[in-house]
């Protein structure tokens, strides 16, 4: 995220004592581009449509002024903010949490995948704030009795290109249903595209649109580069290209769940600290693999799509996009996870013979062609037998988690996590050490 460098203060924007103070607190020195814009035309109880990129501060700019809003007119139930992912909830109650604590501001999630009673307990206190995924927030105002949104005064959508498309249409369809028109409405995304225009449907009152960026522009910070190589070769470089880069964190984007639980195995199996993140994971696991990773446990985080949209993960250094994603502006969803908060970061894709087309929609999405990331072929070669040996067992390993979660019934496959974690004799057997990460070594 980039800060501003000249003098204009949240006071100058109209932000109150109290929520400047919580700012400081949380080492927000100034504005970014994106609240400096959209806070002013909120705090006058405009509708928003805002175009912001990943980093830039855009939870800031919409809950600051919600909170402000909230302290001039206290309402339980005041504000709901949809957001298409629950990891992402989780993150804009973090910030509802910091910025309103002060003030005794009470904010919940919303969620698939956790405790619908204790759900219910805790949208029966009446929390100011909600923050939910679109489908479990329609089961609670479907079956949990005495829980309605009509006296709602804020809705706000996060990433709401995602929200607004098919996927969530029913539910947000039955949202907008119980909740009253007379509200102040904010959409945000890092993305806009036609399917924004859909946004009639959120009936928004003359909306001022908040742009700080040029479309799909990805963060200057970012050095990004692609590598040419066959798919058969993927994982031997990979390898190489992780034993080069040192202990460094880096995200690695796979396309399909199969794909990431594979290329985790196989790591780890080399002596990786390498840890996978699904959407078939329950919630806990999901959240627990995303804290690991955050908290430095493991170096080295697994995943779908699932994890490219809005999550805020500090000091990701590197992004590797082992499969091209197929939707171009998933790519800069993806290559958002690092270069966040003005640090540099670096993002490597991997393109094989058989995504050469997909790839080029992207570049022409950004309007640039990449560097190729230098590689020697030789060394990364000398790799490929230890490697085949590695998904060897990763695949075994994979056909005894099916086995033992077909043996245990009920038990889903996301629920394996733990067993990846503990079930690693295997790695033993094909010696780890030569494959050890160097230690802060980075040849970049
Ligand atoms: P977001 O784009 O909302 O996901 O925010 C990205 C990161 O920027 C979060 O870690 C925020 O805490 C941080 N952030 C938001 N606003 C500011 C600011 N004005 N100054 C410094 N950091 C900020």
């Amino acid at each position: 995220m980039e800060e501003e460098v000249d003098s204009v203060t949240f006071k100058d924007l109209g932000i109150i004592e109290e929520l400047c103070l919580a700012c400081k607190q949380l080492g927000w020195k100034a504005p970014t581009a994106i609240q400096k814009e959209a806070i002013p035309i909120a705090l006058k109880g405009k509708d928003i449509i805002g175009l912001a990129e990943t980093g830039s501060g855009k939870t800031g700019a919409f809950g600051l002024p919600v909170l402000q809003a909230l302290i001039e007119r206290p309402q339980r139930l005041f504000a709901l903010v949809l957001t298409p992912t629950r990891e992402l909830a989780f993150q804009i109650k973090e910030q509802f949490d910091a910025l309103g604590k002060a003030i005794g501001v009470a904010c919940v999630v919303i969620v698939g995948g956790m405790d619908m009673n204790q759900q219910a307990m805790d949208l029966g206190k009446r929390p100011h704030i909600i923050v939910a995924t679109p489908g479990r927030l329609v089961d609670h105002l479907e079956k949990t009795k005495g829980f309605t949104l009509k006296a709602l005064k804020y809705l706000v959508m996060d990433e709401a290109d995602r929200i607004l498309n098919m996927d969530f249409e029913v539910e947000v369809d039955k949202i907008l249903k119980v909740i009253p028109r007379d509200r102040c409405t904010m959409l945000f995304s890092a993305t806009m595209t036609s399917k924004v225009n859909k946004l009639q449907r959120a009936h928004l009152k003359d909306p001022v649109k908040v742009e700080v960026s040029s479309k799909y522009q990805t963060v200057s910070k970012l050095k990004q580069h692609m590598i040419f190589i066959p798919c058969k070769h993927k994982h031997i470089y990979l390898v190489y290209i992780l034993n080069e880069i040192g202990n460094q964190s880096v995200i690695i984007f796979c396309g399909t769940q199969q794909s990431t639980l594979k290329t985790a195995l196989m790591l780890r199996n080399l002596g990786f600290t390498a840890i996978p993140l699904y959407g078939k994971m329950t919630q806990n696991k999901r959240l627990g693999a995303l804290n690991k990773f955050k908290m430095k446990e493991r170096s080295i985080l697994l995943a779908t799509d699932v994890a490219s949209r809005g999550l805020d993960i500090p000091c990701v250094d590197y992004v590797i996009n082992f499969d091209v994603p197929m939707h171009s502006k998933d790519y800069i969803h993806r290559v958002g996870r690092t270069a966040r908060a003005g640090r540099a970061g670096q993002a490597i894709t991997f393109v094989s013979q058989y995504e050469v087309e997909v790839y080029q929609r992207i570049e022409q999405l950004l309007g640039v062609t990449l560097d190729v990331y230098p590689t020697v072929k030789e060394e990364a070669l000398v790799l490929e037998e230890r490697v085949e040996e590695a998904s060897r067992f990763a695949k075994m390993e994979m056909a005894r988690l099916e086995e033992k979660s077909g043996k245990k019934g009920k038990r889903k496959r996301g629920n394996d996590e733990d067993d990846t974690e503990e079930s690693f004799g295997v790695r033993k057997r094909i010696g780890k050490k030569k494959f050890k990460k160097k230690g802060g070594r980075n040849t970049k």
